[in-house]
């Protein structure tokens, strides 16, 4: 999501003349996202916009931008506590950045005094804007991208904020009430994407399944916009993310066997194995309702690859409790996780929570969960040693430019050789056969099959 808010600001500010520069002393502007949902990501964000402040000592004209979800829970306090900012923007107020923008800089340029000094603090315009878009108004941003900047693969959001409320979560209290994109802009941007040579797109939203803009019965929506979203032509593979297991129906289930592109990876955040955790986490779902749609998933489209997020270390969560969130890994065998120990979210129903798991004993349950999915995902990866996938290529290797890369359908990342003599450029963008040849701790290797040199 964050990485969506950042295409979005690049073209709102685009479109009012900004160019991006990969230069910071250049810019006059640096606007730093930031993301609550972790302390140590809350910290990093704040730092960094905390170093701009010798950039403004040396060209007093630079305004410093702080949005996301940070900004928009602290607003007034986050300048207070950064003085090189002089903008916080919660995520509603991205197509207003350019005027912010305005607002703040005939200020900044009739100062005489360096910005910083406490003495311009006191008196130079600094702008808190969080306010939060009615759900009757709010309007979806349309995806303007530059033909060049549109890779293989695009995000297209569908929703924005959620009507959850997950006790440790703070994302309805920084991006609002939930409001679904018309299945129309949806539509219309996927084939735009494509148009302009985008062959995979992930719809993404905070609770995909709870989409609700097509109006038909509960929880069918979102299964009605995969289908239409299937028939984009052009388009080769569909993903979504992320998705809710509470509202995770059997009919999206069943689009993994029904539709031609929808790929067959699920993101379905468990978050705990243990129904007492889940109930205080409120996350409206017990463990054995989990395992009945992953059971069900596993019925219709027995290739699926699944990951998940869990928290370790939550209020409450007891030595058994812990048992039980190992005992689901085992049994689910995802092929990825994102795991975490829990930390406190200043604004969330669960910081009144006794924080009662230790420190140690967190770190103790969360590196025990890692290694037993080290050897999971190793499990997984080796299960597709010796098969030939098609890859969907979407450009050269980072680690290795004489490799090219691209992904399974499971969502498992291939580094591929590629013979001398073979056109790399005609490959992106295409589907081809490749033998995966060995696994890595989390990628795969592979060589082109012989139906895709020509
Ligand atoms: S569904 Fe996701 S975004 Fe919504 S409150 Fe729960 S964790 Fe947060």
């Amino acid at each position: 999501m964050n990485d969506y808010d950042v295409e979005r600001m690049t073209e709102v500010l685009r479109r009012d003349g900004f160019e991006r520069t990969e230069v910071v002393e250049e810019a006059d502007m640096i606007v730093v996202n930031t993301c609550s949902i972790r302390e140590k990501a809350e910290n990093k964000a704040a730092s960094a916009a905390g170093r701009y402040q010798k950039l403004k000592e040396r060209n007093p004209n630079l305004l410093v931008a702080i949005g996301g979800c940070v900004a928009q829970q602290e607003g007034e306090a986050l300048l207070k506590r950064i003085p090189s900012a002089d903008l916080t923007f919660g995520p509603d107020q991205i197509p207003n950045l350019a005027a912010h923008y305005e607002k703040l800089r005939p200020q900044v340029q009739t100062e005489s005094w360096p910005q910083t000094s406490p003495k311009a603090n006191r008196y130079r315009l600094r702008l808190a804007q969080t306010e939060v878009i009615d759900v009757e108004d709010y309007q979806f941003l349309d995806a303007d991208p530059r033909p060049s900047d549109v890779s293989v693969t695009a995000l297209v959001t569908i929703q924005k904020g959620c009507d959850n409320f997950c006790a440790y979560c703070i994302v309805p209290r920084t991006r609002g009430r939930e409001v679904s994109r018309p299945a129309d802009q949806v539509v219309r941007e996927v084939a735009r994407f494509v148009e302009l040579g985008a062959r995979e797109v992930t719809l993404i939203g905070q609770n995909v399944n709870a989409y609700h803009a097509i109006g038909m019965p509960d929880g069918e929506d979102f299964a009605e916009l995969l289908r239409l979203v299937d028939s984009v032509p052009g388009l080769l593979r569909l993903r979504f993310t992320t998705s809710h297991p509470h509202y995770f129906t059997h009919k999206v289930a069943d689009a993994f066997r029904d539709l031609r592109t929808l790929q067959p990876w699920l993101h379905l955040p468990v978050q705990a194995g243990s129904t007492k955790v889940l109930a205080a986490m409120a996350r409206e779902y017990s463990r054995e309702a989990y395992l009945d749609k992953i059971a069900y998933l596993r019925t219709v489209c027995p290739d699926i690859s699944l990951s998940t997020d869990i928290i370790v270390g939550y209020p409450g969560e007891t030595a058994s409790d812990f048992e039980q969130t190992m005992q689901l890994l085992s049994e689910v065998e995802y092929d990825s996780i994102y795991s975490f120990a829990y930390s406190r979210r200043p604004g969330t129903p669960a910081v009144e929570l006794p924080d009662d798991v230790s420190a140690e004993e967190k770190s103790r349950r969360l590196t025990a969960l890692q290694s037993l999915q080290k050897q999971i995902t190793a499990k997984r990866l080796a299960r597709l040693v010796g098969r030939t996938e098609q890859i969907l290529i979407e450009g050269r290797s980072r680690a290795n430019p004489s490799q090219i890369c691209g992904r399974t359908g499971g969502n498992h990342t291939v580094n591929i050789e590629v013979p001398d003599g073979v056109d790399v450029d005609a490959l992106i963008g295409t589907l081809v056969p490749v033998s995966i040849t060995a696994a890595k701790v989390h990628t795969l290797v592979g060589t082109l099959g012989n139906d895709s040199l020509g």
